[in-house]
């Protein structure tokens, strides 16, 4: 495994109390392959990521437990240091807002360059000349006049490409991208997420896709891990999620995807909100909004089982996820 994150806990600590935000996360990446992780704002999915990449707001963030093992050694036992080195140069972050990612008073070639200048000690000129492959790695038309430019001068659509192109600049073995195009147009973020997946094979990188839209991911992960109350509740291989969900949480997001035959028709959307992290309910987190929950759902809190019937390695937290499978 490139990546295994173990039995992670975060919590964030405030004037209201402790915030359980990431509550025994583990899952896993390949070489080469694509982890989606998906989840409604809160679900702790991006904070497990911040985790990984060492970029955890603390305080009042604060990881209390679990590892974080890359290539071989527990990136929570590494001084910050050395995790700088870890960071850009083996593993690398895409965040959703490319705007506030990159410096507005900097030309994106300067910034793409800094990488090399920074990492490899590079010429300035070097990395000018490493910036415009980069660009039209990222196929940004007209990459020589452009690398000039400075951020605001490029559409949301491209500036999302140039982010692409820095994740990429020292070939990290792993990206991490947090929501990447959910900023973008429907047809941008097609054309983004398809670049990315192709970058991603050539590349041979891992890939952890942090999204809350089961839509956008179908194509390009090859594992789905769910999340809620920042918790794992069913990981499982894309094509068997979509047949059929063994939680009834992912059942809810994947009724929610719009689909083209259904016309007119309301979508349909997972009813209430998701917990409060200062106060998870009891038992089965999601018990206050499960179509499926009885009592045993109220008290006692379902591990992650094993989904027996699959051949995959599958996995769902629900005390019914046999018949969630055939429902
Ligand atoms: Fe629903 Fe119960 Fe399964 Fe939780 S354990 S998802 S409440 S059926
Ligand atoms: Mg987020």
């Amino acid at each position: 495994m490139l990546l295994e994150v173990r039995d992670l806990h975060v919590e964030f600590h405030t004037r209201d109390g402790v915030a359980k935000a990431v509550n025994g996360v583990s899952y896993g990446v390949d070489e080469g392959e694509t982890l989606a992780v998906l989840g409604e704002s809160g679900s702790g999915k991006s904070v497990t990521a911040q985790a990984i990449m060492g970029i955890l707001d603390m305080p009042p963030g604060r990881i209390t437990g679990g590892e974080v093992v890359f290539q071989g050694r527990d990136l929570l036992t590494l001084k910050e240091e050395q995790r700088r080195k870890v960071r850009g140069a083996e593993m690398a972050m895409i965040f959703q807002d490319a705007l506030s990612s990159l410096n507005p008073v900097i030309s994106v070639g300067d910034q793409l360059g800094e990488m090399f200048v920074v990492h490899q000690g590079m010429s300035k000129k070097d990395a000018r000349t490493k910036a415009v492959e980069l660009m039209d790695r990222v196929r940004i038309p007209a990459a020589r006049e452009r690398v000039r430019q400075y951020p605001h001068q490029f559409s949301g659509g491209m500036r999302q490409r140039i982010m692409i192109a820095m994740a990429l600049a020292l070939e990290p073995a792993l990206i991490i991208a947090d929501e990447p195009t959910t900023a973008l147009d429907v047809t941008v973020q097609a054309q983004v997420m398809e670049l990315l997946a192709e970058l991603q094979r050539e590349y041979r990188m891992g890939l952890i896709l942090i999204t809350h839209d089961l839509g956008v991911v179908a194509d390009v992960a090859d594992r789905i891990a769910v999340m809620y109350a920042g918790r794992i509740v069913e990981s499982a291989p894309v094509h068997d999620i979509y047949k059929a969900p063994a939680h009834p949480y992912t059942r809810g997001l994947l009724d929610s995807i719009p689909r083209l035959d259904q016309k007119g028709g309301e979508l349909y959307a997972i009813k209430g909100l998701p917990p409060n992290l200062m106060n998870i309910p009891p038992g089965c987190a999601f018990h206050p909004r499960c179509p499926m929950a009885q009592d045993i759902c109220r008290t006692d809190e379902p591990p992650l089982y094993e989904v027996t019937e699959s051949d995959a390695d599958r996995g769902s937290a629900c005390h019914f996820w046999r018949e969630c499978l055939h429902g």
